[in-house]
């Protein structure tokens, strides 16, 4: 296990402003192909799933306004690696800036990889929605870790896997709301 860190900053306009090594690190070892161009994008180009941006750009509506800064677990799973990490977002005193740094806590290899979690799996017209924070799945009203929304929809004996959509459970809309 080795310890990862990366930060990142958004303008008063949420464009990112400024991306550290981490940041780039990270991105090619997920294999984000447009993270070499992200200077001057939006940041909510790079969130996935609708609710997901609206309580993302809510909760940095709230750190500018009044609450300062935040930290939060969060997911960030591979295929073959299940990655806790932390985000700690934080506003500068006075200003729009808002600076974004998140560090790997643990990291777990996956007795099997996860093709659920693999971009190049070939996908079905079927959907999962899948939790953007905390990488869970919505199997039969249930929020389940991968391995266990695999088991439970017999994923292994499929050639096509279900389409995912981005969302967020309960659980996490809660955390973040209360954040
Ligand atoms: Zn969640």
């Amino acid at each position: 296990m080795s310890t990862q860190t990366l930060s990142y900053a958004i303008d008063e306009h949420d464009h990112l402003i400024r991306v550290d090594e981490g940041y780039y690190a990270f991105a090619a070892e997920n294999g984000w192909e447009e993270a070499p161009t992200s200077l001057g994008r939006s940041l909510w180009d790079y969130v996935a799933g609708h609710e997901m941006v609206k309580l993302q750009r809510l909760l940095v509506r709230r750190i500018r306004n009044d609450v300062g800064d935040v930290e939060l677990p969060f997911r960030c799973d591979a295929p073959s690696v299940r990655r806790e990490m932390k985000i700690r977002i934080v506003a500068r005193p006075g200003g729009r800036v808002v600076l974004f740094s998140a560090w790997m806590r643990s990291e777990e290899t996956r007795d099997l990889p996860q093709l659920l979690l693999d971009p190049a799996t070939l996908r079905s017209d079927e959907v999962l929605e899948m939790c953007g924070w905390c990488d869970r799945f919505e199997v039969d009203g249930e929020w389940v870790e991968v391995e266990e929304a695999a088991k439970r929809l017999e994923l292994f004996r499929r050639s096509e896997l279900p389409a995912l959509d981005h969302g967020i459970c309960p659980q996490c809309s809660g955390q973040l709301l209360a954040a």
